[in-house]
């Protein structure tokens, strides 16, 4: 049997966050993965400059932007008539020290994750172990896993389910899933090319009803993000001759370019129904799922793991009663259901459905309205704000 305060179920980014968090606070923790080692997806690659303050806190900021870089300006571009509206994130620069998103691949934001834990004495990465099952009881949790064919039991007093949308944390608690998926699936492709040269911003939501997109400069070093939609029931055999099909019909025919990476995702709106079952607390993706047109779903569980972090620890410490988690686990729900879902599928129906031209040209009109007004602009990237939960501890 391991032993240890808490276990982390899934080295995923929120996984680790959490770990580091807990360990930086003195915590010992355990995290358990069933991979051997950190995956390379084309998954998130923006991170909205509301958890900035928090990656600071963690340590990590610094390094974010050294490998990734800051994105000042974001676009809407329309392909059918090639009229780009700017929006400046500078506008938010009374409300933040940090007016910028961050662009750095998933897989690059774990590395840097992972080499920080790897520096911490109380943290124990279990790579290749799959959680099979989990106990809980007045006192602690067990949590039963397999590596190498291997029965494999943990008991910790908590246990954080950060194992992503399949989360069998979440599925072992009881908590429901309730929501609805896509007929669409996402199309992400990393692409090495020049588009820049070509007259795009850095990062282009491509709005049009049959083609709409989003494009995005994802490393320094000339790799390109470019995500489509198709519809789901398209075999997943010939997605690559679409892939290239659809660079065809939107991207500059004249520009040379190499497919690097490509995945294909199926789309959901989901979220549990509670984010804490007694001594279990879900984060990220296994808590709640978007459609990651605004780059809303990691942002979300970065969120969620600096709000737990300091709760769990408090709670752990005797500085806080358990009840903190309960508030934890509602303000996380209420803020994902009542904000970011709803933002992100405004931001897909605008991207990829503007089929109807009338509310089409009304909100062209309305964007154009807040590319010209900075007040309008920092409005609308308030949303940052409302996606954040003030410290729980105290709260209770
Ligand atoms: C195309 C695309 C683009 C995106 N862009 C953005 C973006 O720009 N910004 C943004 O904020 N978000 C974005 N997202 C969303 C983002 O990728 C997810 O929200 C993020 O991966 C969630 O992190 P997580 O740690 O919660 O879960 P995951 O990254 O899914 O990690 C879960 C981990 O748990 C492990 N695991 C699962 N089951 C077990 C088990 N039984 N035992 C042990 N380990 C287990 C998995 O192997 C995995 O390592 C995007 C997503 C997609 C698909």
């Amino acid at each position: 049997m391991n032993r240890s305060t808490v276990v982390v179920v899934g080295a995923g980014p929120v996984g680790m966050l959490t770990a580091l968090g807990l360990a930086q606070a003195g915590v010992e923790v355990t995290l358990v993965e069933a991979n051997a080692g950190i995956v390379a997806e084309p998954r998130a690659m923006t991170y909205h400059w509301a958890v900035h303050d928090g990656m600071e806190r963690l340590g990590l900021l610094e390094d974010m932007i050294d490998e990734g870089f800051k994105l000042r300006e974001m676009c809407y571009r329309v392909l059918s008539t090639g009229e780009v509206i700017r929006f400046d994130i500078d506008a938010v620069s009374e409300l933040t020290r940090h007016p910028y998103a961050v662009v750095l691949g998933q897989d690059q934001l774990e590395g840097i994750i992972l080499r920080r834990l790897a520096a911490m004495s109380n943290v124990r990465i279990d790579w290749r172990t799959r959680v099979t099952g989990l106990e809980q009881d007045e006192t602690g949790v067990t949590v039963l896993a397999e590596r190498d064919a291997e029965h494999v039991r943990y008991r910790a007093g908590w246990v954080v389910g950060a194992d992503g949308a399949r989360s069998i944390v979440r599925k072992l608690s009881g908590a429901s899933f309730d929501g609805m998926t896509w007929p669409e699936r996402f199309v992400a492709t990393n692409v090495e090319c020049d588009l820049e040269a070509h007259g795009w911003d850095p990062c282009n939501y491509v709005v049009d009803a049959k083609d709409g997109a989003v494009v995005a400069k994802v490393t320094r070093a000339g790799i390109w993000r470019v995500t489509f939609a198709e519809d789901v029931s398209l075999p997943l055999d010939g997605v690559e001759e679409r892939i290239h099909a659809y660079y065809a019909r939107v991207l500059p025919a004249d520009m040379p370019y190499r497919l690097v990476l490509h995945s294909a995702y199926n789309m959901h709106q989901r979220w549990v129904d509670r984010m804490r079952i007694g001594r279990v607390l879900l984060a990220g993706d296994a808590a709640h799922v978007t459609n990651p047109t605004n780059g809303f779903g990691l942002v979300s569980g970065m969120l969620d793991a600096q709000v737990l972090i300091d709760a769990l620890a408090a709670v752990i410490g005797g500085t806080a009663p358990p009840s903190v988690l309960d508030r934890y686990a509602e303000e996380r729900r209420r803020v994902f259901e009542q904000v970011a879902s709803p933002s992100s599928v405004e931001t897909k129906r605008l991207v990829f459905h503007s089929d109807d031209a009338e509310r089409l040209s009304q909100d062209l009109a309305r964007l154009r309205e807040i590319a010209a007004n900075r007040d309008l602009l920092r409005e609308r990237f308030l949303v940052g704000h409302r996606l954040r939960t003030p410290s729980v501890v105290g709260a209770a």
